[in-house]
């Protein structure tokens, strides 16, 4: 253990111990006696430094312009893509991800910080004529305050710039409360911005466990803004307890793809391969439900078979590997769980549903068939690689089917008939829906989120994201030099 390296806090621009001296450890679950570092457990006190530190910079980071803000934001977009490759590697030594994907996550935090310093020139309010003479109406956006960001482990780099970025470019201040699973990117991330001239408590980072730091953070009377990224029991509690705090939560899935039996089904195979055993199905907009058309169900399934027997499970930095670890020990008994209650309730498992004789948190991608809507491994957040399929007799019937659950996040459909993917854009009830591909894929500058149980508040990405971290204040100017009364002074 001597020669693992000790992180710290970032409180206040100094890298320093928690103030209990606790620490933890981030592991490497393809290898679990891989030790990546130690890290601090901060609690509460630690959190209030931290606010302490964000409520001093407010006021200078604030006023600062933001096309200037932007250009720190520049840089850091900058200094990640000089380490992408290192930054990528130490992602899929953390948390498992296959090299590839780790490169995209790493991509996709230059993505957003690119997007989010261009906004800095941006920021747009508007103009509007007013109903009197010599009078001048705008709105202006103005930051909000402290902003506590509290982020999940399964897109470590993306997720946290997703909002550090959009919070800063807006002039607000931040402290961070990152997954205890990947604290290593997250400390990366930080150090990045620090290299790239961050003032000083702008950004401070505690790392430690959900339920003290995080906890203390939502609770802390001086944080005007919660937002969350994570699981919908995690962010019911945040909710109850952020009193009147603007709070932004993005939760689970339980994402459906219709195929309809007109489908290219190459093209759909490919899309539920990669939907729902990529990053091992541990992505909130994973591909877990898997709506067809009867009268191509038994062909699908064969195809679909096939596929998953040539998946290679293995350490994500090997190049063949398909599927990586799942993030810990409890994640591997929970599919495992679930794939005992999918055999009770009655489904067809098709494949996998092992756990391989390895050290690390594998879990065979495992597909089960004739599943009914309302199955708990059709209704319930697994995060695993398990993937269950719906059969469906028309249209109205796989519509149905897709939006009978709690969650609303991402959807696909797969057909050649450009009349039924119209009415399915309009009647799926989710806040994302891909035409012919898959449930992933979005892009830093369209909003992302969802509704239903699994979106609240807010959408990150694009200008939706810039509203989450900014007020708007409405001003008006008037120049004719008396008294005019708005809504009185008629003629
Ligand atoms: P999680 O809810 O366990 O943890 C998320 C964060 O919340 C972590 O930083 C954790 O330490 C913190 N936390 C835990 N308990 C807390 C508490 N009581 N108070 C304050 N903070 C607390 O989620 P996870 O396992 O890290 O991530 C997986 C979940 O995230 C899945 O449900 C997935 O669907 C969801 N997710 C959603 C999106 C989206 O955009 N909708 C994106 C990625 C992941």
């Amino acid at each position: 253990m001597s020669d693992v390296k000790n992180f710290k806090l970032y409180v206040d621009g100094e890298w320093v111990n928690s103030v209990s001296g606790e620490t933890f450890l981030s592991d490497n679950p393809a290898k679990p006696k891989q030790i990546l570092g130690i890290f601090q457990k901060g609690n509460q006190e630690d959190i209030n430094k931290a606010v302490e530190a964000a409520e001093k910079a407010f006021e200078v980071w604030s006023q600062t312009p933001a096309p200037k803000r932007g250009l720190i934001l520049l840089r850091t977009a900058q200094l990640l893509r000089e380490n992408k490759k290192s930054l990528a590697r130490e992602m899929t030594m953390e948390m498992g991800k296959i090299i590839a994907e780790a490169r995209g996550d790493v991509q996709e935090a230059i993505d957003i910080t690119e997007y989010m310093a261009g906004e800095g020139r941006r920021l747009f309010g508007f103009t509007t004529p007013s109903e009197l003479r010599k009078k001048f109406c705008m709105t202006i956006r103005m930051p909000v305050g402290i902003c506590g960001l509290i982020t999940p482990w399964n897109f470590p780099m993306a997720i946290p710039s997703w909002k550090i970025m959009t919070a800063l470019i807006c002039g607000n201040t931040i402290v961070f409360k990152p997954s205890s699973d990947t604290p290593l990117c997250a400390t990366r991330l930080v150090e990045a911005l620090e290299e790239a001239g961050l003032p000083k408590g702008v950004l401070n980072m505690v790392t430690g466990p959900g339920d003290t730091a995080g906890m203390s953070l939502v609770r802390h009377n001086k944080v005007e803004v919660i937002s969350f990224t994570g699981h919908k029991d995690t962010g019911t509690s945040i909710l109850r307890e952020a009193g009147l705090k603007r709070v932004g939560l993005e939760m689970g899935g339980k994402n459906g793809i219709i195929i309809m039996d007109d489908a290219n089904l190459d093209l759909a195979v490919d899309g539920v391969i990669w939907g729902g055993y990529g990053t091992t199905g541990q992505r909130c907009t994973a591909a877990s439900r898997v709506i067809v058309h009867d009268r191509i169900k038994e062909k699908f399934e064969t195809m679909l078979i096939k596929r998953i027997k040539k998946l290679k499970l293995g350490d994500g930095l090997e190049p063949d590997t398909d599927i990586g670890p799942l993030i810990n020990k409890a994640a591997q008994e929970k599919s495992a769980k679930y794939v005992e209650v999918g055999k009770n309730e009655g489904a067809k498992l098709l494949i996998g549903g092992k756990v391989p004789k390895t050290d690390g948190f594998f879990f065979a991608p495992t597909l089960f068939a004739d599943c009914s809507v309302d199955m708990r491994i059709a209704q319930e957040e697994i995060f695993g690689p398990i993937v269950s399929l719906i059969s469906v007799g028309d249209f109205d019937e796989a519509i149905e089917a897709i939006n009978s659950i709690e969650y609303g996040l991402s959807s696909a459909i797969y057909t050649n008939d450009v009349s039924k993917a119209f009415e399915a854009i309009t009647r799926i009830e989710a806040g994302l829906t891909y035409i012919n591909s898959s449930t992933i894929g979005s892009e830093v500058h369209l909003p992302f989120g969802g509704i239903k149980h699994t979106g609240l508040g807010a959408r990150e990405g694009g200008i939706e994201g810039i509203n989450e971290f900014s007020e708007i204040k409405t001003v008006y100017v008037d120049y004719s030099g008396k008294l005019q009364k708005a809504q009185i002074d008629l003629a």
